[in-house]
């Protein structure tokens, strides 16, 4: 068990509905899944989302770009700075049992996307080269088998470099494994062994990414920064060593201490100044990484516009029908063989021109006029159901529209909440202050909405 105790971090507490973060308004984005919101759905509902996704993208009001992807939940050990949905599996069989299931689900969805062609696999967790490479084989195959997968899928797998073989990528060759996402995260023994993190040293390390690039498949470096114990001469050390290696992408992140980690369930706070301290880190190292000749945040998984997520913990969108996620394990054992619940929500186009217009903003601090225009088919400042919000935003000074699109220019509180669908922000109001963290409210008001957005949610569609 990994010990963080003695640090500092502000306490949890009830805040305003009017603080919720812009981030997370629904559907939330990107492949991990660290909460379980919206209504349950039958497995036929999910199969209808997909068939609306097919013929909106037969007629050209959504983008033929869908994705699958695979959840392998299980990883070696615990690491307490980790906020991902893994668990450390009792035996072999459970891992066997979890990976018939995964074939299973993957099998039953053989059919669901027709006329669908995936442009990106991503098998991810967890730590998918725990599995054996015989396990991936199989996982691979049963995907290639029930998809049609174009020749050009950025298909790609995360690693960890302490469980990384040669027999893994002799099986990433043959199922045209382009992109090994390998999460280094620290190097210093120190900071390993306060996050509880075995079977990694940098001659590991070393070894994994050495394999890696001598079997010709692009490599991807994440590392983190911030760490409990972790000093900014340690962390900039790691950077180093990474771009002697020259991969083709490295990403640093900040540890996140999310409720999810061992290091806030155990209760631990960050010090005082690590939020400056890490800051300033983060600056010198994207210094030191543009100075080697790479971009800020080279490489990394793109989500698509429609991901089919299967596995438990994945979640899944079919664009323009249906957002909805399977459940995380929350460390427990994956209850038996079958398919794991859906829960989730229909959604409409207009659903997801806000989601994209409100989580670009939020996230990135701009919106691109044309990526809008590819992805909905009109230019952003003429879409009627954000306009007048638009125009709102621009006259007082928050948002403003350039020859590239919109950018944000006010950031805080309550900025980009003139863009949420009118029924979100009438249960905004009605849910007053709310304990837990900022992130998890506006899922739990989607749960509780009875306005009209939320009769959607429940699948009363007109
Ligand atoms: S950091 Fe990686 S290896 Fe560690 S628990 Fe998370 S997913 Fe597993």
């Amino acid at each position: 068990m990994s010990s963080f105790r003695g640090e500092t971090r502000p306490a949890a507490a009830g805040f305003p509905a009017d603080s919720v973060s812009d981030e997370d308004y629904p559907p939330l984005d990107g492949p991990y899944q660290n909460r379980t919101y919206g209504r349950a759905l039958s497995r036929e509902r999910v199969e209808g989302f997909w068939r609306r996704t097919a013929a909106l993208v037969r007629r050209g009001a959504a983008p033929p770009d869908v994705g699958l992807y695979a959840h392998w939940p299980f990883c070696p050990c615990a690491c307490g700075y980790c906020y991902c949905d893994f668990r450390v599996p009792g035996s072999s069989r459970e891992a066997a049992s979890y990976l018939a299931a995964l074939e299973r689900e993957l099998e039953s969805f053989r059919g669901a996307l027709r006329g669908l062609a995936l442009r990106s696999v991503m098998v991810a967790g967890g730590t998918p080269t725990s599995a054996s490479p015989g396990q991936l084989d199989a996982l691979l195959r049963r995907a290639r088998s029930c998809f049609e997968v174009r020749p050009d899928a950025d298909i790609s797998v995360e690693a960890s470099p302490g469980t990384l073989s040669a027999g893994h990528l002799e099986v990433f060759r043959r199922h045209g494994v382009g992109r090994l996402d390998l999460g280094v995260d620290s190097l210093d023994p120190k900071v390993l062994a306060a996050a509880g993190r075995r079977g990694q040293t940098a001659a590991v390390a070393a070894a994994a990414c050495r394999l890696v690039l001598s079997a010709g498949v692009r490599l991807d470096v994440g590392l983190l920064c911030g760490l409990p114990g972790q000093s900014a001469a340690s962390f900039l050390k790691d950077v180093r060593w990474a771009l002697g290696l020259r991969p083709a992408g490295l990403r640093l992140y900040r540890f996140d201490p999310r409720p999810q980690t061992d290091f806030s369930r155990e209760g631990a706070r960050l010090a005082p100044g690590w939020a400056a301290g890490t800051a300033r880190c983060m600056e010198e190292a994207d210094a030191v990484v543009t100075a080697a000749g790479y971009g800020p945040q080279a490489g990394g998984w793109r989500v698509p516009a429609s991901v089919l997520g299967v596995g438990w913990g994945a979640k899944s969108r079919a664009f323009g029908a249906g957002w909805y996620q399977h459940p995380n394990l929350e460390r427990r054992p994956a209850p038996g063989p079958g398919m794991p619940p859906f829960r989730g929500m229909p959604l409409t186009l207009e659903d997801e021109a806000r989601a994209f217009v409100i989580g670009g903003l939020a996230t990135a601090g701009r919106v691109g006029g044309e990526a809008f225009r590819e992805m909905f088919g009109t230019d952003l400042g003429a879409y009627a159901p954000l306009s007048a919000a638009l125009r709102s935003l621009e006259a007082r000074g928050a948002v403003s529209f350039d020859g590239e699109g919109l950018r944000l220019l006010e950031k805080g509180r309550g900025a980009l909440q003139r863009l949420y669908h009118p029924g979100v922000l009438k249960l905004l109001a009605r849910s007053g202050p709310s304990a837990g963290t900022a992130s998890q409210t506006l899922c739990r008001v989607y749960e509780r909405c009875d306005c009209p957005h939320s009769r959607l949610v429940a699948g009363e569609e007109a």
